[in-house]
């Protein structure tokens, strides 16, 4: 595909046209309260293979399952009693859980990149609920976003990178969260903590009734594990409270008051989280260094911090 996308109203009829084209097969960019999502048919062979191609995502980095009811998630899955907990705290909501293979589950092999389990999330957004309502079945979507970039939160953002690649772009504004979902797996019946994001650790843990336990394996085959992604093109360095000259310098809180940009000037992490991805496509239009001020680790600050240490890693 190389003809413009359609931008769809978030409207009976641009909702009715996004889940006609996700039908066909097509790629369509939908909102989320997290992030865009490239979307597409979960179950078709052929609309799996474009996400990847369009993202250029390495095929062993599975996708997360999007769905409007949780009776769709239980016939994918077997979720365990925790899941079921977490789920009923959360969905719809920024939390994925991770949960084995229901036998004729009918997802294309690519989405799990061949693993015997799926991540599934109800996403919160209305225009999401109200695309995976008309569509009635299961949506693959990552980011929309090409591999290792900086992820979208505006129609704006998704066509800057993909544009080219997405048969249509459903408007649902700026997204409200801006940090991927939590992921959690579960091991021999026990909640593990895959990736940081939109519930906090301390949200989690409080619906758990105790620490979740951390990814022990080490070998989570997940872009958002990789230590480089999220990079904007230009070097970027962290805890920063006194920039280099020529650097773009990105605040956090009062004490930052002479910053280029912020992401938040009262120091609210909620705010910070909404507004990380859209400052970090700023500063990366500036072409110039970027230094970030220290972010704290409570709250959704440990995924701010997370992204941030993932976008200042080398590139590999
Ligand atoms: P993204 O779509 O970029 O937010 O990334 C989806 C992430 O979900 C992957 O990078 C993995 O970390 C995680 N994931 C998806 N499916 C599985 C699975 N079956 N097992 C473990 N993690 C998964
Ligand atoms: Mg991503």
């Amino acid at each position: 595909m190389s003809e413009k996308p359609e931008i769809l109203r978030p409207s009976d009829a641009g909702i009715a046209q996004a889940a006609r084209l996700l039908a066909a097969g097509e790629l369509v960019a939908m909102p989320t309260e997290t992030v865009y999502g490239l979307a597409g048919d979960a179950r078709s062979g052929e609309a799996v293979a474009r996400i990847f191609a369009a993202k250029g995502r390495p095929a062993h980095n599975p996708l997360i399952v999007h769905l409007a009811a949780i009776e769709g998630a239980r016939a994918l899955a077997d979720l365990p009693e925790p899941a079921e907990a977490l789920a009923g705290a959360f969905w719809p909501g920024p939390l994925t859980l991770v949960a084995p293979l229901r036998a004729g589950h009918g997802v294309a092999p690519a989405v799990t990149a061949g693993l015997p389990t799926v991540a599934l999330r109800l996403p919160a957004h209305p225009v999401a609920r109200a695309l995976l309502t008309a569509f009635g079945g299961p949506v693959a979507a990552p980011s929309a976003n090409p591999s290792g970039r900086i992820s979208p939160t505006t129609p704006a953002h998704v066509l800057a990178g993909l544009g080219d690649r997405v048969a249509a772009v459903l408007d649902g504004g700026a997204c409200a969260v801006g940090l991927e979902s939590s992921i959690v797996g579960f091991d021999a019946g026990r909640a593990v903590l895959l990736r940081e994001g939109g519930v906090s650790r301390e949200a989690l843990e409080a619906v758990m009734g105790g620490a979740l336990s951390q990814d022990a394996s080490g070998k989570v085959t997940a872009p958002g594990q990789l230590a480089s992604h999220y990079a904007p093109r230009a070097a970027l360095r962290l805890g920063v409270l006194a920039p280099a000259p020529g650097e773009v310098w990105i605040g956090f809180g009062p004490e930052c008051e002479g910053a280029e940009l912020t992401l938040s000037a009262t120091g609210d992490l909620n705010e910070a989280a909404a507004r990380l991805f859209a400052v970090l496509h700023e500063a990366d239009h500036l072409g110039r260094p970027i230094a970030v001020a220290p972010v704290p680790v409570a709250g959704l600050g440990a995924a701010i911090n997370d992204r941030l240490r993932r976008a200042a890693a080398p590139r590999g």
